[in-house]
């Protein structure tokens, strides 16, 4: 048999390197990652079992073996195992996705953060190197007969080779290092230490975690005095069937942590139980923080699937609508059967009616925050608030109980605002909800639709998310108030006394007409109310789609025809009424079109929009500036 000597891919490398020069303090979760790693490694034997007649499952448990005098603590578990080749894969690479932006970001900011990024990663098996100096792994996946035996010190690379006489599953062994090395490392063999941090980190695992003393010198014949029985250092209970009152927080937090390979604790915990014609229990936890990954299309769920105690799947994407997905947790249906596949639940009636209550308890439970913990609720939405709102997109039923969970940044102050909080400021007279999409708050804030609403004191929300520009198409309206761009359409916020007058319009309409013929990118010139500093703006037909929409389909790659926009004139600015006095005088002044020309572009650069021909433009503005210096 030949030992192989493998590089560890550059990723994890750099990750190993981390954790050898280890940066977080609390060392102690090494032990917690093998644990966690061996009970997964027993529920997939546990279900592959259910379905392969050649594999048994059998007294799953795990053992943790520490060696005083040899510095050794052993993890081993009984259940899936890696052939040699998963081996290599699993654990000489890294194949999650953001690996490489996980390091960018670890390297920018060295220090504190380091840990919370890492943690959100979930480092698992790697993080053995915070204490080890050589870590060995052996094992035998189920059903073959040859086992493999890896082992490194965690520099650059590792051995692997084949190994006889293995039993089924892993066994993990960390080489302590020397204990005067470090300040921070406790002695790992140290029985109390071992029952402390099994207690603290993993007593909610449930499959029997077994203390195992390291077998002394062989002993001598005829001597039939037998081993101690091995001592259960955990209560195996499962966390989501006690009561709420008999968990510590912190036992909560330990399970979360588990399931979610995150780093800090949730934001807020829910606990569910249905009786009746269809039983369940769920333990939902929201996060204090977004995962890296929750906008990619790939990034993981977190909603696992029990049938009466026993893990069935991760990732049950059936069980939660999709804005929701960075809700973790457990849920425990009594009724299923413990081989429903994925197919099934998807087209599983109860399975759709246990989404639909989840969804409805964590809006509710998001909804108490907002009224009892605005601090909270105001995390809640930093982190989360982009997701739940394609929520309004897709869950039509849900809508109104989205929009009152939802908060908007808004013209009235600094701090988002609610829906309900904009209605009950609104104006006398006032019936729609004014907002206006765009690319960042300044831009909006700033762009000249805003000028008689600002003067006025209407007020707007500043929606700048990329979903907003969609699900604002989607929801027609809130408590009875309809939701208006006022960069769309008609808006008319003048008294009756200050509109443009027949008159008034009559004496524009030359020009009118003469601009909408002169300029081809707009299909239409009027005079407007919304402005009162600015000379003109662009708006967009009640029907057409955005400036912003039209980008992001393009970003996309999708192919969208030009959107001609409507150019809006103040009959009270000097340049406009100059253009009128001008055009009626000498109408054939080659002059004028370019007037007419800068005109639309200053219109187009006031709301941040791009030029189509910018050199022309600064060339026609620096000739008819040299012509008033
Ligand atoms: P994570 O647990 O976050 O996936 P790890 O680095 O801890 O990351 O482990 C990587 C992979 O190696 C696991 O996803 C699993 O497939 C495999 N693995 C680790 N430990 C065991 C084990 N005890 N038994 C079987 N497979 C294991």
């Amino acid at each position: 048999m030949s030992t192989e000597t493998l590089e560890f891919q550059a990723e994890a490398r750099q990750l190993l390197q981390l954790m050898v020069h280890s940066i977080y303090s609390n060392k102690d979760i090494f032990l917690r990652e093998l644990i966690s790693n061996a009970s997964d490694a027993l529920d997939k034997l546990r279900l592959a079992a259910l379905t392969d007649d050649e594999l048994t499952a059998e007294d799953l448990h795990i053992e943790v073996v520490a060696d005083a005098e040899a510095r050794t603590l052993t993890v081993r578990d009984n259940g899936i195992g890696m052939a040699r080749d998963e081996v290599v894969t699993l654990i000489g690479t890294i194949a999650k996705s953001g690996t490489a932006d996980l390091l960018r970001r670890m390297k920018e900011n060295k220090d504190k953060d380091s840990a919370e990024l890492i943690g959100q990663f979930g480092v698992g098996f790697y993080s053995t190197f915070m204490v080890a100096d050589r870590v060995t792994l052996v094992t035998r996946k189920a059903g073959e007969q040859t086992g493999t035996r890896w082992e490194s010190a965690g520099e650059g690379t590792y051995t692997i080779e084949e190994a006889a006489d293995v039993a089924t599953g892993t066994s993990v062994t960390v080489h302590l290092r020397p204990k005067d090395e470090e300040d921070a490392l406790y002695d790992y063999t140290d029985e109390w230490k071992i029952k402390e941090i099994v207690k603290r980190y993993s007593d909610f695992i449930s499959f029997p975690i077994l203390l195992v003393k390291a077998a002394a010198e062989p002993k001598a014949e005829g001597d039939d005095e037998s081993p101690a029985a091995p001592e259960t250092l955990n209560s195996m209970k499962a966390l989501w069937a006690r009561p709420r009152s008999d968990v510590k927080d912190e036992e909560y937090a330990e399970f979360y942590r588990h399931i979610s390979h995150d780093w800090t604790d949730p934001l807020e915990i829910i606990q569910m139980r249905a009786e009746g014609t269809f039983e369940y229990e769920a333990l939902l936890f929201i996060p204090s923080r977004a995962p890296h990954d929750l906008f990619q299309r790939d990034g993981a769920r977190g909603i696992q699937l029990y049938v009466k105690r026993v893990f069935i799947m991760d990732d049950s994407r059936e069980l939660m609508p999709d804005y929701l997905r960075f809700v973790k947790g457990v849920v425990d249906a009594a009724d299923l059967s413990l081989n429903i596949s994925r197919e099934i639940l998807q087209q599983d009636r109860h399975i759709q009616m246990i989404r639909r209550r989840l969804a409805k308890k964590v809006l509710s439970t998001i909804k108490d925050l907002m009224t009892k913990d605005a601090e909270k609720y105001a995390t809640f939405w930093r982190e989360f608030g982009r997701a739940v709102k394609e929520g309004l997109l897709s869950e039509q039923d849900d809508q109104k109980a989205i929009l009152d969970v939802s908060s908007f940044a808004s013209t009235a102050s600094a701090d988002p605002t609610t829906l309900a909080d904009y209605v009950s400021r609104m104006k006398d007279g006032q019936d729609e909800i004014y907002y206006m999409t765009g690319e960042s708050r300044a831009q909006v804030e700033n762009s000249p639709h805003m000028e008689a609403f600002q003067a006025k004191g209407y007020e707007v929300l500043l929606l700048t998310d990329p979903v907003d520009e969609i699900w604002v198409e989607a929801v027609p309206e809130y408590d009875g108030k309809k939701l208006q761009s006022i960069a769309r359409g008609n808006v008319d916020l003048s008294a009756d006394e200050d509109k443009p007058s027949q008159e008034k319009t009559g004496e524009f309409a030359p020009l009118l007409t003469w601009l909408g013929e002169t300029l081809d990118e707009v299909k239409e010139v009027r005079l407007t109310s919304r402005l009162t500093t600015s000379p003109a703006c662009l708006v967009s037909d009640a029907n057409d789609i955005t400036p912003t929409l039209e980008k992001m389909y393009k970003a996309m790659g999708q192919d969208v025809p030009p959107v001609k926009r409507i150019l809006e004139l103040n009959p009270d600015h000097p340049l406009v009424t100059g253009l009128r006095d001008a055009y009626a005088g000498r109408a054939e002044d080659p002059a004028l079109p370019e007037t007419a020309e800068l005109l639309y572009g200053t219109a187009l650069l006031a709301e941040g929009g791009d030029l189509a021909d910018p050199a022309r433009f600064a060339k026609l503005l620096a000739d008819r500036l040299a012509r008033t210096v």
